[in-house]
């Protein structure tokens, strides 16, 4: 059996219990080298071969998980955050399924997920925000013209640009062609929920010159939005004069 787990965003507990398990009974783990903390390695058993995929191929990697598989042994494939976000899964999932190897996917924290709590913020405020995008600028992986920064941004939604602290200046240009403004709160966060984890708040005005400040150029998110300022409306759902499925409303 191979396991594809995400490892969570940094913080060796910010795994969770079934992708720990996982990583207690397999005999060989194929993690994420760049990204993933290697404290995670702790879990491994005595004897586990344990390979950093960032030194790999997708052929060495898919060799190493049909190997254990056809040994009728327990393969984890270890991804950082979430697999499902540029984790380059797919084509590991459909190459093993051509060869009639069994897997799963255990989910993991996403970084973005990671960055709001160090931020103590809310992507979706009432009032605010209900939509987040999650994107990036074009790097060697190139981004549909239809999803260009600078449409994205006409919607002036909660967004999170992954891969993309190392192009700071094109990443203002293209979200003041858009619907945000130079006051329109932003914010850097390094390495989420690892021990080293940095946060710096600027505006969308500011971005590029707190980029060259704070030396953040990679292992970071750009979030931005209005989500990360002052104002927004209490919910509905714990308002005292609203009625749900599980409580009676007060009258005013
Ligand atoms: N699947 C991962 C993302 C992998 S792409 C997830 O769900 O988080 C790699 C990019 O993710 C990095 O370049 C960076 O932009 C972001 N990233 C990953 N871990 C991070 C962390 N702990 N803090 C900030 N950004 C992180």
């Amino acid at each position: 059996m191979i396991h594809f787990v995400g490892a969570g965003p940094g913080a060796a507990d910010l795994i969770t219990l079934r992708g720990a398990e996982h990583l207690r009974t397999a005999d060989a783990i194929v993690y994420a080298g760049s990204l993933v903390n290697p404290a995670l390695l702790a879990y491994a058993k005595d004897g586990c071969r344990v390979y950093n995929s960032a030194e790999m191929t997708l052929e060495q990697v898919l060799d190493v998980l049909l190997a254990a598989e056809k040994a009728g042994q327990t393969a984890v494939r270890l991804h950082t955050g979430d697999p499902s976000l540029y984790g380059a899964v797919r084509e590991q999932m459909d190459a093993l399924k051509a060869q009639g190897a069994a897997y799963d996917v255990t989910p993991g924290v996403s970084s973005f997920c990671g960055a709001a709590a160090a931020l103590n913020a809310e992507y979706t405020l009432p009032g605010v925000s209900q939509t987040v995008i999650i994107t990036r600028l074009a790097g060697r992986t190139a981004v549909p013209e239809r999803e260009a920064l600078a449409s994205l941004a006409e919607h002036g939604a909660s967004m999170v640009l992954f891969l993309s602290a190392g192009m700071l200046p094109a990443v203002r240009e293209a979200l003041l062609q858009g619907a945000y403004t130079p006051d329109t709160p932003a914010a850097l966060v390094y390495k989420a929920t690892w021990p080293e984890q940095r946060v710096a708040r600027c505006t969308v005005g500011t971005l590029a010159q707190l980029g060259e400040e704070t030396g953040i150029h990679n292992t970071a998110l750009i979030l931005v939005g209005d989500f990360l300022g002052p104002d927004y409306e209490r919910s509905k759902l714990y308002d005292p004069a609203f009625t749900t499925g599980f409580r009676q409303g007060e009258a005013t």
